[in-house]
């Protein structure tokens, strides 16, 4: 077992393979990593596991610097960056891998396996028709001189390679103190001979992390529960090579409110999809890191220089965490309404220019009547991409009118209402149009008529914005704009208020 390192000393990591979008799965352990690392004045390496050839691909990568870059965990060493134990991506450290592969070879810990395929597979049919679990059986460990070469030549032949597999001494006790889990204990004898670099000389993960850990002096390791069955073959290869393994914890899963791993059936599984819906990173980041960890005052909302100085691997908890989005959702909310105006309507600027609501470069007049727009709705939305809908009939020419309050709101006898607040608004000019003055102006109306303010109030409402809760009226009338204003009380009264009596019945 490793001592823990001095502080200054902490090298985390987080080693994602560039294969898909980034799940919050992973991102959730690597903000733990980046925790720790920023707690101690450590450094947080970001490396890529793209063997997979198939699946690896360079656009996965931006889109893991992205996510990362914009959920605020920045990295001190990486492919983009470099550093002192570069290479950062496994298909460029091969000839590392290898090295320590003829090591391995040449102490007789590991040895070629010519093993078919085929072979293998009836190996494994004969085990589970025996009912027994399957281990590679060692045939190539005890071949002679002579069967190897023969082997080695046939294998060439074929213009194939031999696999390396690393040797499993028999008998010992495979254990960790986990830093999440307290002890773990496995028993060699579980294992096999296991492949550590394939025929087509690619390394297979349980090997080439492991390298990637001893070459890039990584301290502490912290990762998904997922890896649990994994860690005993990779301390069977930090014991082969005479290298103490980092100290290694191992995270509870985050479930769907169905108890399942969370996937796009039980929710939104990946990072960018909370983006995309409008949650902003420090709401998102808080609510991770709550998941599978609690600050000593428990408090909810927690700023990410308190979670750094917070943070401490003993509250790190192994049951699963259920991923829960109303909480999100509030807070969500807690970040946004702390947003200042302007700052709110720059990250809600995004959503609205892809709704086709403003233009892309708006002029200084246009970006402040926008704020004012949006600021009426910034103590109600949840996301930044409710914004749209909260918003878009200020912004289009003609609005949608929900059917609902139209049918419960402009009856017949609000047609006179409707007439009465135009005619009062026709005379009210340009400059005079702001809040107040219409609230003056419309009052005075209601008092002179003896009504109650929601008869002449709700019927405007639904004319002006096509629903029936807005904003607080007078604003949305200010912000609409003279013109608009006058044009869909207009616009309702021909098109949408009943006339006398000729609707009976539609309630
Ligand atoms: N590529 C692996 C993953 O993202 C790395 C696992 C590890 O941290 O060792 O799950």
């Amino acid at each position: 077992m490793v001592d823990t390192p001095g502080p200054s000393k902490v090298r985390v990591r987080m080693a994602p393979s560039p294969t898909g979008p980034v799940h919050v799965g992973n991102i959730h352990t690597a903000l733990f990593n980046w925790l720790f690392a920023r707690k101690f004045g450590g450094t947080f390496v970001l490396r890529f596991e793209d063997t997979d050839r198939e699946r690896s691909e360079r656009k996965w990568e931006d889109v893991i610097y992205e996510e990362m870059r914009w959920l605020g965990l920045d990295w001190d060493e990486g492919p983009d960056i470099g550093g002192p134990y570069g290479p950062y991506r496994q298909t460029e450290r091969l000839d590392i891998y290898q090295r320590y592969v003829d090591q391995l070879l040449a102490q007789g810990d590991a040895y070629y396996c010519y093993c078919s395929p085929e072979e293998l597979a009836a190996e494994r049919q004969a085990a589970e028709r025996a009912g027994q679990t399957y281990r590679y059986s060692g045939r190539c460990l005890h071949l002679s001189e002579a069967e190897r070469a023969a082997l080695a030549a046939q294998l060439e032949a074929e213009g194939r390679s031999p696999a390396v597999r690393l040797h499993v001494p028999a008998g010992i006790t495979l254990a960790w103190d986990d830093l999440v889990r307290g002890r773990i204990e496995t028993e060699s004898n579980t294992i096999g001979d296991f492949v550590i670099r394939r025929g087509n000389g690619i390394p297979v993960y349980n090997f080439a992390v492991v390298i990637d850990d001893i070459t890039m002096k990584i301290t502490h390791i912290l990762r998904g529960e997922g890896h649990i069955s994994n860690t005993p073959m990779q301390l069977l290869v930090y014991r082969a090579l005479g290298v103490p393994a980092p100290q290694i914890g191992h995270l509870g899963h985050i479930l769907g409110t169905d108890r399942q791993k969370l996937s796009k059936r039980n929710g939104d599984a990946y990072v960018g999809d909370y983006r995309a819906k409008g949650f902003l990173p420090e709401a998102l980041f808080n609510f991770l890191a709550l998941l599978g960890w609690t600050p000593e005052d428990e408090q909810e909302v927690q700023s990410r220089e308190q979670l750094i100085e917070k943070f401490s691997l003993e509250r790190l908890t192994r049951a699963p965490s259920i991923f829960d989005l109303t909480k999100l959702e509030w807070l969500n909310g807690v970040y946004i309404r702390e947003l200042s105006v302007e700052e709110f309507a720059r990250r809600c600027l995004p959503f609205l220019q892809k709704a086709g609501l403003v233009e892309d470069h708006p002029s200084a007049s246009r970006w402040t009547w926008i704020q004012q727009v949006l600021a009426i709705e910034q103590p109600r939305v949840k996301t930044l991409a409710d914004i749209v809908q909260a918003t878009e009939y200020f912004f289009k020419d003609e609005i949608e009118y929900d059917e609902k309050a139209v049918r419960k709101v402009l009856k017949p006898e609000s047609r006179l209402f409707l007439q009465d607040a135009l005619q009062l608004l026709e005379k009210v000019p340009s400059e005079k149009w702001q809040s107040g003055v219409l609230e003056g102006l419309l009052h005075e109306y209601v008092e002179r008529q003896g009504v109650k303010n929601i008869q002449v109030f709700q019927p405007i409402r639904v004319a002006v914005s096509g629903r029936a809760a807005t904003p607080p009226l007078f604003d949305t009338l200010a912000l609409l704009g003279r013109e608009k204003t006058l044009a869909r009380l207009r616009h309702t009264l021909s098109e949408r208020v009943p006339k006398e009596n000729s609707e009976e019945g539609l309630d």
